[in-house]
Formats: C-alpha cells, structure tokens, sequence
C-alpha cells in the first residue's frame, strides 16, 4: 500500500527528528501533501495512527494541508492544473497524465510532494 510506506517515512523522519530535539512527546505534526502525490489522506491518517502507537507520536495530531498540482504537456507545452476528479486514473491510484488539451503525454511540475511542514513537540 502507497501509503503506507509513505507514513512510514514521515513516522521514522518525525521520530528522528523529536530525539535529536530531545523532546518528552511529539504533540503535532504538520504535513504537506501534493494532490499529484497519489497519496490519499485518510488512508495516510490511517496508516500514522497505527504506525504511531507505541512511540513518541501516540495520540499526537497529524495536520494533513493540501496541496494543488500542476502539469506541463510535452507536446503543446500546457501548464497548469490537471483535472484529477475527473481523471479515472487518479482513482486508481496510478500517475498516469495526459494534457487536458491536447491529451498528450504530461509531466508534473507541481503537487508531488509530500513533506512534513512542522511539528509540535513537548521537551
Ligand atoms: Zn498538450
């Protein structure tokens, strides 16, 4: 599962990060993540629930910010946002792109991502 591996990440960065603070309890954590990212948040909260339980993270908040996506077309040169709701592929989970416009082969400049942002910690 995508996103599970993905909390995993985010989980083992977090952790790192709260022992190198010194810190008692990690009390939030603020994520970004890319609509292009093929990330879904709910299974991402999901997974960080149970990967959290018995660490530093346990019963923290995960703040989970969106961010938009955008394309550039190989072909016609497009850029801009990618229709995602409409695309069936994005349903699947597959990051298969095509120009809205010309439908020729597109690559992503922008939403990739998933990174965590900040995160709240007690020392
Ligand atoms: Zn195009």
């Amino acid at each position: 599962m995508h996103e599970f591996s993905a909390a995993t990440q985010m989980v083992e960065l977090v952790l790192a990060e709260a022992q190198r603070r010194n810190a008692k309890k990690v009390l939030e954590v603020k994520v970004v993540v890319g609509k292009l990212s093929f990330l879904n948040p709910e299974q991402l909260r999901f997974a960080y629930e149970i990967l959290s339980e018995g660490t530093m993270l346990e019963s923290s908040k995960l703040r989970i910010e969106e961010q938009d996506g955008a394309i550039e077309c190989l072909k016609c040169g497009y850029r801009g946002g990618l229709p995602t709701e409409d695309n069936p592929y994005y349903h699947l989970g597959i990051p298969f792109l095509r120009c809205p416009k010309c439908k020729g082969e597109a690559r992503i400049i922008k939403g990739r991502d998933f990174t965590v942002k900040s995160i709240r910690i007690e020392v």
